[in-house]
């Protein structure tokens, strides 16, 4: 329908378009019906529908009605699989148009800066681009069902000890790099209706009212054209949020807020016009829920539920399968231990805790699979509730394993240790466990351990252990999901999103998490997951984009389209992938690029591209990507942009970050190299790498180092490195009289004149 939203926005009382800017309740907007503008919902989220129809809260205390419960963030990431991403947003959207609800709130694209945040299971990776990725493909699904999205927690928001207060300071290669690229691509390809703003602050600002994030990145640079909310209480000043870019406030300040953005007006420290943006942003959005809603939507829970086993077993992660202990054999003796195997973890704790519509039993489902040539036992082992080891479960537990041919053991984090709302501590699962997991080694050599954890864990076990399946949190079928896996029904496909460190002291940021007092200093700036272990060669427990399979995989014939590009070029590679196993599969091809020289400090290598491929025992494909300007720039901070430097780059074709199978090399010529100022201060080594300077600085250290030295000579020796670090202005001092300041002027003005410096 078409809607004059001016006219609207000028038949508006200013009372009424300040009322506009914040929730009516917990989950509303607010209504003017005597212009036909109606509320609209929003409810979480991200990997189901938490619609709450009592009381309601933001941390899932209170019951919310039955959706179904899809694999949580980082376990759809680990299915690198956009399509399958792009399916269950579909399939969300399908809800939120049965149950009302205009808008899902999420995803949740923010990088696992470290694997003790409480809300990891929430966030997709510690990769920016595998994770703008997944939340594009996300946003797309729930959106075309005529369903917005809030792509949160922008920006930065990466730890939940004091998340209302913290200060994350970082430098602005790492924001744009690292943490903002993570919601860039996003923004950018997928035009999310709403971005949730985060609690924290970022180098200094709130993100509530930070204009460099809300309004010079978000909509000017990026052209996002939804409104931003802000996250559940983290409005700080209303008018100073208002004119920073946050138009909506959520959920009600009853009133308080409004008035204050009514008084900001009239008082003149806020601009009518800001204001009135912000209401033509709410109203394009809130009408265009209204147009899509879909009247006597419906969706079927069967499918959804037969949905969510399909997608958890795309998403599971392999981790370790010596002398294929995977699949099992359906008629062999199994001793199924471990509480999840009937209480399943598949989800996590806080605001986006869904009340499935079922739940499956990986017990169950594993009986259920066998048929009656099954012979399956089962023993608790631990319980979910207490880290004490209960002497007689363990009984029970050894009992069964020694007369089985196999043990599954479940293990994983109960839901306490981790969730929305606080971090962990340490990496550890509970010590009940860890010591069962020991003892059933002591009786049983073919041990296999389901893992469910939203997070990575240390595995002080893992020599113990023939197989390691990672379940992570997989939604309410993971039960049948983990069934498919272990009998071979279905081939494992996951790959890790993230590193499992070997211990929680080798992380990247483990000096500097959660930080001090207010503070957090991501001072290991571009160096977050694979990119600080494979830079610093520190071999972690697992590697980014890990993930075993039933069959094997062969790399060939990597090639490039052209051996030299510029900048504004794109370069197509090609990669044959073939199938030499005997099950049908799926790998994940990914393209790393390396710089091979840099001016600028660079991680070793970072994840440009990727692409599932499936095939058939012998069969063969070729995997094709396409590389533009953004695989192999860096964000300069003095152009205020993404740049090239030239040489040569690296495509490295792999299956892990750490198992690279094939290499080729491009040229890439930057066309807008960087023009570089020389000053008094500016070195002799700096002089050298430009033409004339070089010449000057060449004579300038004959001088200094005698007759000896001739200038190719010099450059050779110990006390030509040594003099390439001295300053221009000190060789007027040292030449004795030679080299004058209005020489040194002249030069300077002269290589300052030459447009290719
Ligand atoms: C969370 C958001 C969530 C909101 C509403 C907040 O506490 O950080 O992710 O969408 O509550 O429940």
């Amino acid at each position: 329908m078409v809607r004059d939203i001016k006219k609207i926005i000028q038949e508006m009382t200013l009372e009424e378009k300040a009322s506009l800017c914040s929730g009516l309740d917990f989950w509303h907007t607010k209504a003017v019906e005597r212009l036909g503008i109606p509320k609209i919902m929003v409810t979480d989220g991200p990997h189901g529908l938490r619609k709450q129809a009592e009381a309601a809260d933001h941390l899932g205390f209170n019951e919310s009605v039955k959706a179904t419960c899809f694999p949580s963030g980082v376990t759809l990431a680990s299915s690198w699989d956009r399509d399958l991403l792009h399916k269950v947003g579909t399939a969300l959207g399908e809800e939120c148009q049965a149950e009302n609800v205009a808008v899902l709130l999420g995803p949740a694209a923010n990088i696992k800066r470290s694997p003790l945040c409480g809300r990891n299971f929430e966030y997709f990776s510690e990769d920016p681009y595998l994770s703008s990725e997944m939340a594009s493909s996300h946003i797309k699904g729930v959106q075309s069902q005529g369903v917005g999205t809030s792509l949160k927690h922008f920006a930065v928001n990466n730890q939940e000890h004091r998340r209302l207060s913290v200060d994350a300071v970082l430098d602005e290669r790492t924001l744009r790099e690292i943490y903002l690229a993570s919601f860039e691509g996003a923004v950018k390809v997928a035009q999310p209706w709403t971005v949730m703003c985060a609690y924290n602050k970022v180098n200094g600002d709130y993100c509530s009212q930070n204009e460099y994030l809300l309004r010079t990145i978000l909509k000017d640079e990026w052209g996002h054209e939804g409104f931003v909310m802000s996250d559940w209480g983290a409005v700080d000043e209303r008018a100073q949020g208002l004119s920073a870019g946050l138009e909506l406030e959520m959920p009600s300040s009853n009133g308080v807020n409004d008035l204050k953005i009514v008084k900001a007006v009239q008082e003149g420290t806020l601009p009518e016009s800001i204001l009135d943006e912000s209401v033509e942003r709410l109203l394009k959005i809130i009408f265009k829920a209204v147009d899509s809603k879909k009247e006597n939507a419906s969706y079927d829970k069967c499918t959804h539920h037969e949905l969510a086993r399909q997608v958890a077993r795309e998403c599971m992660v392999l981790l370790k399968n010596e002398d294929n202990i995977l699949p099992l054999k359906k008629e062999s003796q199994l001793a199924i231990i471990g509480a999840f195997a009937k209480k399943p973890r598949f989800q996590g704790g806080g605001s986006s805790h869904i009340n499935p519509t079922q739940v499956d039993s990986a017990f169950l489902k594993l009986v259920e699979a066998a048929g009656h040539t099954a012979s399956l036992s089962y023993a608790e082992g631990f319980s979910l509730t207490s880290d004490a080891i209960d002497a007689g479960l363990f009984e029970e537990a050894l009992k069964i394993a020694a007369l089985a041919d196999t043990a599954v053991i479940f293990a994983g984090l109960p839901d306490h240790y981790e969730s929305e709302g606080y971090d962990r501590t340490h990496l550890r699962i509970p010590e009940n466990q860890v010591r069962l997991i020991e003892e059933v080694a002591k009786v049983q050599k073919n041990i296999v351990v389901v893992l469910s954890n939203g997070s990575p864990i240390e595995m002080p076990w893992i020599d113990s252990v023939k197989g390691v399946l990672e379940a992570y949190i997989a939604g309410q079928a993971s039960g049948a999901a983990i069934a498919d896996l272990l009998f071979g029904d279905a081939n494992p496909c996951g790959k890790l999103a993230e590193t499992f460190p070997k211990k929680l002291s080798d992380t990247p940021c483990f000096l500097n998490f959660p930080g001090e007092g207010d503070t957090v200093a991501y001072k290991e700036g571009l160096f977050v997951g694979y990119r600080y272990y494979d830079t610093k060669e520190l071999a972690p427990l697992f590697p980014f984009g890990h993930g075993l399979s039933y069959t094997t995989f062969e790399y060939s014939d990597i090639k490039l389209d052209k051996e030299t590009m510029q900048d504004h070029d794109t370069l197509t590679v090609n990669v044959s992938l073939a199938n030499t196993g005997t099950a049908s599969g799926k790998e994940v091809v990914q393209l790393y690029v390396r710089d091979i020289a840099s001016s600028v400090i660079r991680p070793i290598k970072e994840l440009r591209a990727f692409e599932k491929v499936s095939l058939e025992p012998g069969e063969t494909k070729t995997v094709s990507f396409v590389l533009s300007k953004r695989a192999f720039a860096y964000y300069n901070t003095a152009i205020k942009d993404w740049h090239i430097e030239s040489g040569d780059f690296e495509i490295l074709a792999g299956s892990s970050s750490q198992d690279i199978r094939l290499k080729a090399t491009v040229y890439v010529e930057s066309t807008t190299p960087l023009k570089k100022l020389y000053t008094r201060n500016s070195t002799l080594g700096d002089l050298m790498l430009h033409p004339k300077g070089k010449k000057t600085a060449e004579e300038l250290l004959n001088l200094m180092l005698g007759d000896k030295h001739n200038s190719s000579e010099s450059l050779g020796t110990d006390m030509a490195v040594m003099m390439s670090d001295f300053v221009l202005r000190g060789m007027i001092n040292f030449s004795g009289g030679a080299f004058s300041e209005s020489m040194m002027n002249d030069l300077l003005a002269e290589l300052n004149a030459d447009d290719c410096n």
